[in-house]
């Protein structure tokens, strides 16, 4: 999936995260994404706000119960690696803009000559 980037990606949960990398959530998920554009909330987490299509199409049984819990659980997996991921690019220009004020303290000090 990811050339050099180390992931780990034995665990059931990561090999479909892979799939979904691939497709993106939302083509895998389809229809609960054509659902949630019909929320009250834009927001909407489907769980206890009021006006929630997903839930609608649950309770009618359109929905299954299983497939929700099943994109629930691949969303709050995807955001826990995008948020693995910005730390890792946090960090990373952290060290950068480190290294820029590095330099214009020393630019500084040497303009000064002191
Ligand atoms: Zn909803």
């Amino acid at each position: 999936m990811l050339a050099g980037g180390g992931l780990l990606l034995d665990t059931p949960g990561m090999r479909e995260l892979q799939l979904v990398d691939e497709n993106g959530l939302d083509s895998v998920f389809e229809d609960i994404t054509e659902l949630s554009a019909r929320c009250r909330f834009r927001d909407c987490h489907h769980d206890t706000e009021p006006g929630c299509a997903v839930k609608e199409a649950m309770k009618s049984g359109d929905l299954s119960a299983d497939r929700l819990e099943h994109y629930r659980k691949l969303e709050r997996e995807a955001q826990a690696y995008e948020l693995r991921h910005d730390e890792k690019l946090r960090r990373q220009s952290e060290r950068v803009w480190g290294q820029f004020y590095d330099e214009v303290a020393r630019l500084r000090r040497w303009k000064g000559g002191k």
